[in-house]
């Protein structure tokens, strides 16, 4: 059986090095933006200097060709489902038996006046970085940031490292409040500002202007400021890269629309990653979920799909994580900006460093359903354990230093909780000992480990 998978992004190349732990089957993966799959969150550790781009590949080079999986770095141009066969860029044909799309997201445009300029561009694939490189050259005296949301403030940060002075306008009155609530969303307007950001909250575009075919400055929509600038960063939100799929049979909504089992419209054509669009998500959870975990998850399960025909993707808990500037960000289950009827929340926030935690949990049951983290990092699997068995509030509270990897350090915070939590239900529970918390942490490991 020949395997097809387009695109070697994190999903692709999941489902590529466990479609092979499973099977003998031929797979070939195409990708037009580099031979080998790298790590598109490290892209701007390349420009700040911590990484070079050999290190933000996945695995050394030599790894496919020993596993036999063939890479191909080329363009797919279409899919004939008819055929079972897919037209790269060169003309040439290649017919699959199972083909998965992996085609990840592009960055969104929306009409704006001089999007097309020089100097203006969004930041998603190796292209865009080497983009940044050559404006950087050419000289920025001023960057504009037009988006509030993860990939905008890693450019803030990519410049900031430069000493490139940068403007952020964000529509919202504060950052990124449509994902995380009022507090956390206001420590990193503080920590954007902190970082000498000029922070414009409630502004959007409303042109481009620009001199020789460059960008040279924006028009403010609500302030009607002029900014000048030599470089627009186009942060507003990506959307799944899948024009070249339209042409086909594939039936396509905003991404490639999947089944439970990962499956197209089509037979024996598959999708995943941040290009696959769920028909019936979980309850509670998106059809697009364009994250790194999500991909690696999909790409696992698709192979399980392919070898085993027996396992369905299961969307699991919502995990995702990522960095604004210096604050490290966690989320697992399920966290609101509005909090819920029903749903209680314990937040607690360091006086003076930029530290919190919010654990929401049902107040009819008391099992917990999310953790928010800011600067401070829980363990994985001890995280999902709670949230998959819908552990107690309590439990969870007592024994919160089995999530942190620095038990001694943080006795603070969880004291703080568990005051709040005491307060509001008229309790008088106590943190574990730390001889009894042991003897969990011994019992939670043989459990997880099994
Ligand atoms: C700057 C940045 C920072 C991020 N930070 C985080 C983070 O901190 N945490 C997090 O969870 N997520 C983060 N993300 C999102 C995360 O990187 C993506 O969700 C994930 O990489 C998507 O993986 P994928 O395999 O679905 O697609 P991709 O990684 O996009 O891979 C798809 C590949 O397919 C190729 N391709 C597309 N069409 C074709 C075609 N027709 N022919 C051939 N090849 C094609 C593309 O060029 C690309 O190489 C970040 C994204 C960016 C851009």
């Amino acid at each position: 059986m020949h395997i097809i998978i387009i695109g070697n992004g994190i999903s692709g190349s999941t489902a590529a090095r466990h479609i092979r732990k499973l099977s003998d089957h031929k797979i070939t993966m195409i990708s037009s933006e580099t031979e080998y799959p790298f790590s598109r969150t490290a892209l701007m550790y390349i420009y700040m200097g911590h990484m070079k781009y050999d290190h933000t590949k996945l695995y050394e080079d030599w790894f496919w060709q020993k596993n036999n999986i063939e890479t191909v770095n080329s363009h797919v141009d279409h899919i004939n489902t008819d055929q079972s066969k897919i037209q790269l860029s060169d003309g040439t044909l290649m017919e699959y038996d199972k083909l998965v799309i992996a085609t990840g997201s592009k960055s969104n445009k929306f009409g704006w006046p001089g999007q097309n300029l020089n100097g203006v561009q969004g930041l998603y694939n190796i292209q865009d970085l080497k983009m940044m490189e050559a404006a950087s050259r050419k000289g920025i005296r001023r960057a504009v940031i037009v988006g509030g949301g993860l990939i905008g403030i890693e450019m803030a940060e990519m410049f900031h490292s430069r000493q490139i002075p940068v403007t952020m306008l964000v529509r919202e009155d504060s950052f990124w409040n449509i994902v995380l609530p009022q507090n956390e969303s206001q420590m990193i307007n503080r920590h954007i500002l902190a970082n000498g950001i000029d922070l414009r909250l409630e502004e959007e575009l409303l042109e481009i202007k620009g001199k020789d075919g460059s960008v040279s400055s924006i028009v403010c929509k609500n302030s009607t400021e002029e900014i000048h600038c030599e470089f627009v960063g186009l942060t507003v939100g990506v959307s799944p890269n899948i024009d070249f799929v339209k042409s086909s049979d594939i039936l396509t909504n905003k991404g490639v629309l999947v089944n439970s089992n990962l499956q197209t419209s089509v037979p024996n054509v598959y999708a995943i990653g941040d290009c696959a669009e769920l028909s019936s998500p979980k309850e509670g959870r998106r059809n697009i979920e364009a994250v790194w975990y999500t991909g690696r998850m999909m790409g696992e399960a698709v192979a399980n799909i392919i070898c085993n025909s027996s396992e369905s993707y299961d969307q699991g808990i919502w995990f995702n994580s990522a960095k604004f500037f210096d604050i490290e960000y966690q989320v697992y289950g399920q966290i609101s900006v509005v909090l819920p009827e029903g749903i209680g929340t314990l937040y607690w926030e360091h006086p003076s460093e930029n530290k919190a935690i919010r654990i929401n949990y049902e107040m009819a049951s008391k099992s917990v359903i999310g953790f928010n983290l800011m600067g401070i990092r829980y363990r994985h699997t001890v995280c999902e354990k709670w949230l998959t068995e819908n552990t107690h509030i309590e439990t969870v509270l007592e024994n919160l230093s089995l999530a942190n990897f620095d038990p001694e350090f943080f006795n603070e915070y969880e004291q703080s909780l568990m005051d709040k939590y005491n307060a509001i239900n008229r309790k008088n529970l106590t943190l574990k000992s730390k001889r009894k918390l042991r003897l969990v942490e011994n019992f939670l490991q043989s459990d997880l480990n099994d």
